[in-house]
């Protein structure tokens, strides 16, 4: 059983760059999904013994009523109720904003493992404000650009997933695949 991945994040912070960037690279499998709840991708990818199933949620950002707000709370919840783990994606260069909060209200309601991603970080940025969503320190990457993709399943982002998960999931997991 792969781990399933959820990328999630406001509109235009690269989420499906970073999904391209983390599937094209380790890619296994790749098939889209349409019309099965919304658009969407997914790919199944392998890192080192790890396989995990990503899935972009930026389709769902479509043809949705409401404001954007209740639409991204309702799409984030949505996304987040199959994931095993959340990648919260957030643009590095643009600080916090309301629609990032908007995001990190709905993660936090749901309990579950968060990574929190900064993109956009090709040249140093300033990450201390991002503490304030509560998901501790933040991965800087660029999705574009392909930096810093070392940290983003290295030991450090795997302990902040694996007490929450418990060890023994994740151990398993490994021993699994
Ligand atoms: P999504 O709406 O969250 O899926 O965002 P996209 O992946 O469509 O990206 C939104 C915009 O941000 C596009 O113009 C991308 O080229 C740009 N972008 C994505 N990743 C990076 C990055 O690492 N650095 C910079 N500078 N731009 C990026």
């Amino acid at each position: 059983m792969p781990l399933t991945v959820v990328i999630v994040g406001r509109p235009n912070v690269g989420k499906s760059t970073l999904f391209n960037r983390l599937a094209g690279k380790r890619l296994a499998i790749v098939h889209d999904t349409p019309g099965v709840t919304r658009d969407r991708q997914e790919a199944v990818v392998e890192f080192g013994p790890l396989t995990l199933r990503l899935i972009d949620t930026a389709g769902f950002e479509r043809d949705e009523p409401g404001s954007l707000a209740a639409r991204m709370t309702a799409q984030t919840e949505a996304a987040i109720a199959e994931a095993d783990v959340s990648l919260f994606v957030i643009d590095g260069r643009a600080g916090v904003t309301a629609g990032d909060e908007i995001i990190a209200a709905a993660l936090r309601r749901s309990s579950k493992p968060v990574v929190l991603v900064a993109n956009k970080c090709e040249a140093l940025v300033d990450l201390f404000e991002a503490f304030s969503l509560g998901f501790g320190e933040a991965i800087a990457v660029s999705a574009e650009h392909g930096s810093g993709f070392g940290d983003l399943l290295a030991p450090k982002a795997l302990d902040r997933i694996a007490p929450q998960l418990g060890y023994m999931h994740i151990f398993s997991f490994v021993l699994r695949c």
